[in-house]
């Protein structure tokens, strides 16, 4: 499923050497999400295995794999992904309760999608600290 092993040097491959990675084939519209915000470079869709009754994955449209691929000239997009976050957080009703937002990196962090994408998490109350 995940293709972990990506390096960042494809972050700008064609669409067809990115067929492994599920979600660029989100992005592509090749496999099916609940969107529920859409920007031009940013989707934020249902997470398929829900940890919290808001589970939403937050996700730049380019392949970057990690938290670790993020350099300075990202700062664009990480300012517009952050911005995505605070809409999907007004969308989904947790904006005023709180929620978390998590980014798992590498395998000691659980990442298991190599696409980089940030978890918002809510709906209910979040323990500290994490597994
Ligand atoms: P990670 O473990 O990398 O931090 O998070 C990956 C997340 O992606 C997991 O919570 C997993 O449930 C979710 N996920 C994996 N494959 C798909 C998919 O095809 N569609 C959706 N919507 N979520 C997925
Ligand atoms: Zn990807």
């Amino acid at each position: 499923m995940a293709n972990e092993s990506m390096p960042s040097e494809n972050r700008d491959a064609p669409v067809a050497a990115r067929v492994q990675c599920p979600f660029c084939e989100i992005v592509a519209g090749r496999l099916p999400a609940a969107v529920v915000y859409e920007d031009d470079d940013v989707l934020a869709f249902r997470d398929i295995a829900p940890r919290a009754p808001v589970h939403v994955l937050v996700i730049p449209r380019r392949h970057l794999v990690s938290v670790m691929d993020l350099r300075d000239e990202e700062a664009l997009l990480l300012a517009r992904i952050f911005s995505a976050i605070r809409e999907v957080a007004r969308r989904e009703g947790v904006a005023e309760r709180g929620f978390r937002v998590v980014s798992n990196a590498g395998r000691d962090g659980g990442q298991t999608v190599g696409h980089l994408h940030l978890h918002v998490l809510g709906g209910r109350f979040m323990t500290w600290p994490p597994g």
